[in-house]
């Protein structure tokens, strides 16, 4: 995956598309490098690392000056991160310039078809095999070039190309990948996402798969791949860029998880009134919850742990079989869909390509798809028979916080839409629990104030070289993420595990002074979480338990002792995870670590 630009009109275009990779580093950001043509010749500047670099780059080599040109910011899948491999790529004799975000399945055989004609590579990517292959095809056509291109590649791709011989023109095209359309007066641009032209222009096609763009300062025209025009819609963006900047906190994940309340406020509140839960999106009928068979949750990372905690609150609340799954595992095994099935995907960009490809898989097979997303517009929404949007606003930070706590609002809100459907779920006690719910903000805000406790914490523990998380239930799914949170963004390593299967194999990893985050807040469970506890405490582990106000008492068996208020058992998820999220924060400021650019993860993963 990775960011792609480009733009076409009077101004100069590099700052352009530097300004542009910029907004899209959260796509890949282990090197990049710009293309810009002038006179019937393109240059490019390129390099490995951040786009700081290549802004070093440019100026050492004195800029590049032009107004046309394309950029990339890469996530590599083919190759190291090394200035060769670095885009633009060159095909041809040079003529052909191209950026390709995706992964070219077929280009072993299609390397050697072209080597035996005679192209010659020079770097490890499969990407590379475009820019030659476009070159093999390109007879002065660019759109007869680019269908030929599309009909011979195998896999996914968004990609910009310019030809020495068409100055002031670029070819777009995607499949499996994102990209849009900038309109302008004068200038038109190109992106894998709207903010990147969002201080251009609020005008935008959103390119739609197997279709291509031929962009000109005043003219872009839309076809399908038997080269017919398509006609489409101009989507005008509504929100501003401002959301998605830094507003004075230090990183984009500390504001993101200051953001929380209101990602969650502004996710359950237009979905309930007077009391009750009301998702208009949702199209499914009573009568088509009642005859669900069994409800698919598919996602990916922390999308996953949401569906691992709706699993246990669907079954719970609506008495409904339901089967939580990887994207990247489902897709493959060949899932066993009956009629009424139900799926829900979740993915914060849309875009995440395991998931696009589960959602295709289950919709294959008769499965009527829901999802939770947070992009609006983004391809799993346009794929969806049904997509419920969570509003956290555009996030920056790879690790997410707030998309993470709107998912789960989302997966309230259906759990009681479910639950009143079967016929399980009163009004009094809808009224008490969509009460409940609105509370989460607020009591969430009160959470945000244990910075200071959770900073001391971090101070204590930043040294340790293993921390592990145990919960049961609702509590085991929390784990998960507060594990993941932690090991993504400060490279400790971390694992979680269900507090009951510790003695079949893991507790003999614990040894004097190993950190083990107890998740113990489900009053069922609280009593046998305790006695895992014990367990590990009795192998010198230091204990951070997590409970709530109620069980105040484990400070007698832990080192530490954090409170979250009482809530429905079913929504603690939301309140337990804070703790953790702000933990895993100051663990990684404390060591140093780019908290909101991990080392080799990327924000939007559109590759498989
Ligand atoms: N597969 C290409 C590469 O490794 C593109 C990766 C990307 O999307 O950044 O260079």
């Amino acid at each position: 995956m990775c960011g792609i630009v480009g733009y076409v009109g009077e101004n100069s275009a590099s700052p352009i598309l530097i300004d542009g990779l910029k907004k899209l580093e959260y796509r890949g950001y282990d090197s990049a490098g710009i293309a810009v043509s002038e006179n019937g010749k393109t240059d490019v500047v390129k390099t490995k690392g951040r786009i700081k670099n290549l802004e070093e780059k440019l100026e050492e080599v004195g800029g590049l000056s032009g107004t046309v040109g394309i950029g990339h910011t890469r996530w590599a899948t083919h190759g190291a991160p090394t200035d060769v491999n670095a885009h633009p790529h060159k095909g041809g004799n040079g003529r052909i310039t191209l950026v390709h975000n995706g992964i070219i399945e077929n280009y072993i055989e299609l390397k050697t078809m072209l080597q035996k004609g005679g192209y010659v590579f020079v770097s490890e990517t499969d990407t590379e095999v475009l820019a030659h292959l476009f070159d093999y095809y390109y007879k002065g056509d660019l759109l007869d070039a680019m269908v030929n291109v599309m009909k011979t590649v195998r896999g996914s791709y968004a990609v910009a190309i310019l030809a020495d011989d068409k100055p002031g023109t670029i070819i777009a095209a995607r499949k499996d990948s994102p990209l849009i359309v900038g309109l302008g007066d004068g200038e038109n641009f190109l992106a894998s996402d709207i903010p990147a032209v969002l201080k251009y222009t609020r005008d935008c096609y959103l390119l739609e798969d197997n279709q291509i763009a031929v962009l000109t300062k005043d003219n872009v025209t839309l076809y399908d791949t038997d080269k017919n025009v398509v006609k489409k819609d101009v989507y005008h963006v509504t929100w501003d860029v401002e959301a998605a900047e830094k507003c004075g906190y230090e990183h984009f994940m500390q504001k993101e998880i200051a953001e929380q309340p209101k990602a969650i406020h502004d996710t359950l509140s237009p979905r309930i009134k007077d009391g009750r839960v009301s998702i208009p999106e949702l199209t499914l009928t009573d009568e088509e919850i009642k005859n669900i068979g069994k409800i698919h949750i598919v996602a990916c990372g922390s999308a996953w742990h949401v569906g691992m905690t709706a699993k246990y609150i669907f079954e719970d609340m609506a008495r409904i079989p339901c089967e939580t799954d990887l994207a990247s595992e489902f897709r493959y095994r060949d899932p066993i869909i009956k009629k009424g099935d139900i799926c829900i995907v979740i993915s914060q960009s849309g875009e995440t390509a395991d998931t696009l490809a589960a959602l295709r898989e289950a919709k294959s097979k008769g499965a009527k798809v829901i999802s939770i997303v947070n992009v609006v517009a983004s391809t799993i929404a346009r794929e969806s028979d049904d997509v419920i949007y969570t509003m956290a606003g555009p996030e920056i930070a790879v690790a997410t916080t707030k998309a993470f706590s709107a998912q789960l609002a989302v997966v309230y809100l259906l759990a009681l839409r479910f639950s009143k459907a079967v016929g399980l779920l009163p009004e009094e006690r809808e009224k008490e629990l969509t009460k409940e719910l609105m509370c989460l903000p607020s009591q969430i805000e009160d959470l945000l104030n244990l910075t200071d406790e959770l900073k001391t914490l971090a101070h204590k523990y930043v040294g340790s070289d293993d921390v592990f998380f145990i919960g049961r239930g609702l509590d085991y799914a929390i784990s998960l993420e507060g594990s993941l949170k932690l090991k993504e963004i400060s490279y400790i390593h971390s694992e979680a595990y269900a507090a009951g299967e510790l003695k079949h194999g893991t507790i003999s990893l614990i040894e004097e002074g190993t950190p083990v985050f107890a998740v113990a807040t489900q009053d069922k469970l609280f009593e046998k979480t305790l006695g895992n506890i014990k367990e590990v405490k009795a192998r010198g582990a230091s204990v951070i338990a997590l409970v709530t106000d109620k069980h105040a008492s484990v400070s007698e068996f832990a080192d530490e002792v954090i409170r979250v208020p009482v809530t429905d058992g079913n929504f603690l998820p939301s309140l337990n995870v804070i703790p953790l999220q702000i933990f895993a924060y100051y663990m990684a400021v404390l060591r140093g670590c780019d908290v909101d650019k991990p080392r080799n993860l990327a924000k939007s993963v559109t590759v498989e």
